[in-house]
């Protein structure tokens, strides 16, 4: 295996979380545009690749997450769809389809904030990154400062709540 596709470790001396804090300002960012906040990074290395945060309102467009967001930055950077020896760091538990895409781009490590009772396909309602029957998996590392990305969620859901949100305020989870 050569170091390049090679897994990234457990990020030492709190890599993780400083990543981590850096999709957690990309998520307060997305609050601000009134979008429900959830921030991603996208690393290998010490080169950070893709920083995105979810975008659905602004494009109208149901697959502008985050994660997806991040992938199609990276990928038009780098002039590949394959991320081998990448890390994503996402403040929120990748739905379905966000999951789905991490195993297509060949995303070597994961690693979320909190978990979506409501979508989360990295463990709670299914564990894509994890399963043996697909060609690519990925390591997880989960519950990254998960009290700081749940709280922001909780916030929005509040505030949207205060201001009236129509049927879609029970809707937790970014998907
Ligand atoms: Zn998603």
């Amino acid at each position: 295996m050569s170091k390049d596709q090679s897994v990234p470790k457990d990020g030492q001396d709190g890599q993780d979380e400083q990543y981590m804090e850096i999709a957690l300002e990309l998520a307060r960012e997305a609050f601000q545009r009134g979008e429900v906040p959830v921030g991603a990074v996208l690393v290998r290395g010490e080169e950070i690749l893709a920083r995105s945060y979810n975008r659905r309102e602004a494009l109208q467009d149901a697959t502008a997450h985050a994660e997806i967001l991040a992938l199609r930055e990276a990928g038009a950077r780098l002039g590949s769809w394959r991320l081998l020896g990448t890390t994503l760091y996402v403040t929120l538990e990748p739905c379905p389809m966000c999951a789905g895409a991490l195993v297509q781009a060949r995303v070597s490590r994961l690693v979320f904030g909190a978990r979506d009772p409501k979508g989360g396909a990295a463990g709670t309602l299914y564990n894509i990154p994890g399963d043996p029957r697909l060609n690519h998996r990925l390591v997880v590392r989960e519950g990254v400062l998960q009290e700081k990305c749940a709280a922001l969620l909780r916030e929005f859901f509040q505030a949207r709540r205060r201001a009236g949100g129509g049927a879609d305020t029970a809707d937790t989870a970014h998907t």
